[in-house]
């Protein structure tokens, strides 16, 4: 077994679409990522994603995608 095959970890700056920056360990150096823990509906309450969806499914329902 090679140990010099393992990744390396760095400490990455992740920025997620909703606009908030956090820190994590990671293998890559940047990290982009479209949810957080900021915008979550597991930790905000909110289901503004559940809503989403259902906004699509009348969406395709209408032009019947
Ligand atoms: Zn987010």
């Amino acid at each position: 077994m090679k140990t010099e095959i393992q990744p390396k970890y760095f400490v990455t700056n992740v920025t997620c679409a909703c606009g908030n920056t956090f820190e994590t360990g990671s293998i890559k150096q940047n990290l982009r990522v479209e949810i957080c823990s900021a915008c979550h509906p597991h930790f905000t309450g909110k289901q503004k994603f559940i809503d989403a969806g259902g906004r699509v499914d009348k969406f395709k329902k209408k032009y019947g995608i």
